[in-house]
C-alpha cells in the first residue's frame, strides 16, 4: 500500500515554499497526499521559531498526533512524524547538541528531524497556490539583527543560481501561473555570496549597493527581477527586502517594469537611531525616510508596508516617540507590529537585557497600530 503524507506548515512564505518542495519530495518516494491528517502514515511538521508562540504550537500540535499515532500502531500501520522547517535547522547548527535534546524531549513522538538542506532545488515543486508561483531565490541570512532567529535557523545566506531561477519562473509561466512570489530572507543582497566566492554568475556585472557612502555588497537582484519581468508574468512580486540593499538601480529596474509590484514592504522596525543600532540594523531612521522619498519620486504610485517590534531591550518613551513621528511622517498602508519578545540564542538573548514591562509593550503596540492600521482596519476588516 502507497504511504499517504500531509503536510503542515507553519510561519511565513518562505516555509509555504518549503513545503511545496517537501510534497514533490515525497511524491517522488511514491507518496500519494492523503486528503486528512487522520489519514495519513506520514506527517510532514514544517515549523517556524520566529515567535515563542509559533514553537510552542509546534509542540502542541506534536503532542496532539499521540493518540492517533498510538491508534494507528495499534491497528498494525505505520506512522512516522517528521520534523523539518526552521527549528529542526537551529537544532542541527547547534554544536552544543542542547538544542537537539530539547526538542526530543519536547517532542518524544517525533520520529524524525530532517534538515532542509537534504531536499534541495532539484525536484519541480507541487504547488499549494493555484495563481501565485513561490520561487525561493535564496536561503538564510548574514545580516544577525540582533533579535532575529533566522541567521541560526535557516544558516548563512545561499543564493540559488540565475538559471536555474528563471528556468523555474519560465515554466511556471508555461504552465500557467500568473502570479510570482521570489523569496528569500533578503532577496535584495541575491548573488552577493557568489560574488564574495570569486565566481561568476554569466556575464552580469555585479549591482553594488552603496552604504554611507561605500559599496556594500555586490548583489544580482535588479537583473534577476528584470529577467523574470520579461517573461510575461502579470505581477512580479517579492519578499523581505532589505532598506539598505535597496539601490538605485533596483529602484530604476522596477520603475522600468509595470508588471513589477508597487507595493513595497521595507521593515522599519524602529525610527530611532539608537534602538536600530542596538538592532543591529545598518541604516539611520533618515536613511530610511530618505528611501521612501527616492521610491515615491519614482514611482508616485508605490504602496509602502513595514514590520515595526514595540518595547525592543531598553526603548525610552523618547525612542518610542522617534518611532510614532516616523509612522507620521512615512504614512504607511500597513504595519505589522509585534510586541518584542526575547528569542533564544540571539545576540539580544545573551547580551541585551529584556526589560521593558509588559504593560508598557502592550501600550506602545495599541497606540501605534492605531495610528498606522485604523485606516487599513477600517477598509479591509469586515464588521
Ligand atoms: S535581515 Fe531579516 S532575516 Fe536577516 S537577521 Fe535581520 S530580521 Fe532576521
Amino acid at each position: 500500500m502507497n504511504k499517504k503524507y500531509f503536510i503542515h506548515t507553519f510561519g511565513c512564505q518562505q516555509n509555504v515554499a518549503d513545503s511545496e518542495r517537501i510534497a514533490a519530495y515525497c511524491e517522488s518516494a511514491g507518496m500519494k497526499k492523503a486528503s486528512s491528517l487522520e489519514k495519513a502514515n506520514y506527517v510532514v511538521i514544517t515549523t517556524c521559531m520566529i515567535r515563542e508562540s509559533a514553537e510552542n504550537r509546534v509542540y502542541g500540535m506534536v503532542n496532539n498526533l499521540i493518540p492517533l499515532k498510538e491508534k494507528k500502531l495499534k491497528a498494525g500501520e505505520e506512522f512516522t512524524i517528521v520534523i523539518t522547517g526552521c527549528m529542526t535547522g537551529m537544532a542541527h547548527r547547534d554544536k552544543t547538541g542542547k538544542m537537539m535534546k530539547e526538542v526530543h524531549r519536547r517532542m518524544p513522538a517525533a520520529d524524525l528531524f530532517l534538515p532542509l538542506e537534504e531536499i534541495g532545488f532539484e525536484l519541480a515543486p507541487l504547488r499549494a497556490d493555484s495563481k501565485t508561483a513561490f520561487i525561493p531565490i535564496s536561503n538564510g541570512c548574514n545580516n544577525f539583527c540582533t533579535y532575529c532567529v533566522v541567521p541560526y535557523t535557516r544558516g548563512r545566506e545561499i543564493s540559488r543560481p540565475f538559471e536555474n531561477i528563471v528556468k523555474e519562473a519560465k515554466d511556471a509561466y508555461k504552465k500557467g501561473f500568473k502570479k510570482v512570489l521570489l523569496l528569500g530572507q533578503n532577496v535584495n543582497s541575491y548573488g552577493s555570496d557568489i560574488f564574495l566566492d570569486g565566481k561568476k554568475q554569466q556575464d552580469l556585472k555585479p549591482v553594488y549597493v552603496k552604504h554611507l557612502g561605500k559599496n556594500r555588497i555586490p548583489t544580482l537582484f535588479p537583473h534577476l527581477l528584470e529577467a523574470v519581468a520579461k517573461i510575461g508574468f502579470e505581477e512580479v512580486n517579492f519578499m523581505s527586502s532589505n532598506p539598505w540593499d535597496f539601490s538605485e538601480e533596483l529602484i530604476d529596474t522596477i520603475a522600468k517594469h509595470k508588471n513589477i509590484t508597487r507595493t513595497f514592504h521595507l521593515a522599519v522596525q524602529s525610527g530611532d537611531d539608537e534602538v536600530l543600532k542596538r538592532m543591529n540594523r545598518w541604516y539611520t531612521a533618515k536613511e530610511y525616510v530618505d528611501l521612501v522619498g527616492r521610491i515615491k519620486q519614482k514611482m508616485p504610485e508605490a504602496h509602502i508596508t513595514t514590520d515595526i517590534i514595540v518595547g525592543f531591550c531598553g526603548e525610552t518613551d523618547k525612542e518610542f516617540q522617534n518611532t510614532v513621528k516616523l509612522c507620521k511622517k512615512i504614512h504607511f498602508d500597513r504595519a505589522f507590529i509585534s510586541i518584542y519578545s526575547n528569542r533564544r540564542g540571539t545576540h539580544a538573548y545573551k547580551h541585551i537585557p529584556d526589560d521593558i514591562p509588559h504593560p508598557i509593550k502592550d501600550k506602545r503596540w495599541k497606540l501605534l497600530d492605531k495610528l498606522v492600521n485604523s485606516q487599513f482596519y477600517a477598509e479591509n476588516v469586515k464588521k
